[in-house]
């Protein structure tokens, strides 16, 4: 299917060209025509799967169609002139968007702004700008004076201008939550419905979450009107194009040495190191440093500004080994991460699916390895439940573990699997499990470190 055959305005479809995408990804093949009819949508699909093209698109076709400038487009600006004509003083005009994409994090905003600018790129009238917690007021207030179409928000930081009167959402037609699932784990739950409840009910709702099962589901069908519901990835399809490995670790020491080993890897492009804490993301980034990589820290204690520049030293390549918090991460879109290592391992299972999702973007392979002590056998377990995959486990000689895993497990790379490459391989090596297919190998004999195949469902 080509993007022509979607309908969209061809002030859009020159933009995608200019992007040099070819052809629509599975979510946005079943989202886009739908919402261009005004469906309402609630979406599963994993990250990296094309979702923010998925409402954006149809959303900006939407504005492009729309032939007469609508009601509350009169900027600021232009309401102070008036407002000087008539000899009264200026007052600040609240802005009126007519599209808001709520976002868990500041990183996931700016994403989305970024991509709502290529893609808008040859429209005339629409302006998208992120409101975001951390960002100065001034600045925001400036951003809202342009009254822009388009807000793309984190929820704490809109409420704070809706409350100040700076907002007003009486225009709004098109309204989506990304990343729902994490907005109410973060405890955003009633930053959202105070938000819904400011919106006229003849909005489209799009919703796209990574589970529509439990507190989501329930919101999503009372905040939507007949949704269609498009699920494309389960979690068992998801990331067939990552690797993953466990190693198992006796102590910190064993840890650390295994992680330093495991970075001078020569087919390490970039890295995402995940921490449990802040703390440890900024003392291992230092550690790393000293021993001689390009490593940065990454967490929500840093100022937005620091925060933005360690991401675009990132993606220049200044950086090679991003040591991380799962927050902080969350969203983070570089083609040339090639692994993502859990120094920690994730609480929640979710956000193990998160994490490795930072590499393997864009079509590529990655490799997703897991530090985890025997103690942390359980963690294993309730992943691979959730993601209904076997992690394998792997040895490296010189730095095995003085105990053997409880259910030791085994696994090699396939022949010519390289992280960084691409998924067709282009004669390069060939892509990593299929769907369906068990993440790890058959060992065609013992393995050298006597360990043996342990089937799913054991636990
Ligand atoms: P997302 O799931 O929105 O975070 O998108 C993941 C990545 O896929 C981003 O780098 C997008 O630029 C890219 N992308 C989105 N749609 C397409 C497409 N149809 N063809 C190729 N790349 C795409």
């Amino acid at each position: 299917m080509s993007f022509e055959a979607l309908g969209l305005h061809a002030s859009i479809l020159k933009a995608i060209a200019e992007a040099g995408y070819t052809q629509p990804t599975p979510v946005q093949q079943e989202a886009v025509p739908a919402a261009i009819l005004g469906r309402d949508l609630l979406v599963s699909s994993q990250t990296g799967s094309g979702k923010t093209a998925a409402f954006m698109l149809p959303s900006l076709h939407k504005f492009a169609s729309a032939e007469a400038a609508p009601a509350g487009a009169k900027t600021a600006n232009q309401e102070r002139q008036s407002a000087k004509a008539r000899g009264e003083r200026p007052r600040f005009a609240a802005a009126t968007p007519k599209m808001l994409v709520l976002t868990p994090t500041r990183e996931l905003a700016l994403q989305v702004t970024t991509a709502t600018d290529k893609y808008g790129a040859f429209m005339r009238r629409v302006k998208a700008v992120s409101i975001l917690g951390g960002m100065p007021y001034p600045k925001q207030m400036q951003l809202l004076a342009r009254n822009p179409e388009i807000l793309v928000a984190t929820p704490g930081r809109l409420i704070d201008h809706m409350e100040s009167g700076k907002i007003n959402f009486s225009q709004l037609e098109v309204l989506v939550l990304d990343e729902a699932d994490r907005m109410l784990d973060m405890g955003f739950i009633d930053d959202i419905e105070k938000i819904i409840a400011a919106t006229p009910d003849t909005r489209q709702t799009m919703l796209f979450s990574a589970t529509l099962d439990g507190v989501v589901g329930n919101m999503a069908r009372r905040i939507t009107r007949d949704p269609m519901v498009i699920q494309i990835a389960s979690t068992t399809t998801k990331h067939e194009n990552i690797q993953q490995r466990v190693h198992f670790v006796d102590d910190l020491s064993h840890k650390n040495r295994m992680l330093d080993h495991l970075l001078r890897d020569t087919t390490i492009d970039q890295a995402v190191v995940f921490t449990a804490t802040k703390r440890d993301a900024d003392t291992l980034a230092d550690r790393l440093t000293i021993a001689g990589f390009t490593a940065a820290a990454l967490h929500g204690d840093m100022h937005q500004g620091a925060r933005n520049r360690t991401l675009n030293a990132l993606r220049r390549g200044q950086v090679q080994v991003l040591v991380a918090t799962d927050v902080a991460a969350r969203g983070i879109d570089v083609p040339t991460i090639t692994h993502v290592f859990n120094y920690d391992l994730p609480k929640f299972p979710e956000d193990y699916v998160h994490r490795i999702g930072r590499t393997g973007r864009a079509g590529r392979n990655g490799l997703a390895i897991s530090l985890v002590n025997h103690a942390e056998n359980m963690n294993v377990k309730r992943i691979e439940r959730f993601t209904k995959q076997l992690i394998p486990v792997d040895v490296i000689e010189g730095l095995e573990p003085k105990k053997s895993a409880a259910a030791p497990r085994t696994s090699r790379k396939p022949a010519g699997w390289k992280p960084g490459t691409n998924r067709n391989g282009n004669g390069k090596g060939s892509g990593g499990a299929k769907p369906g297919q068990r993440t790890f190998s058959k060992p065609s004999g013992p393995h050298k470190d006597g360990s043996a195949r342990r089937s799913f469902g054991n636990s």
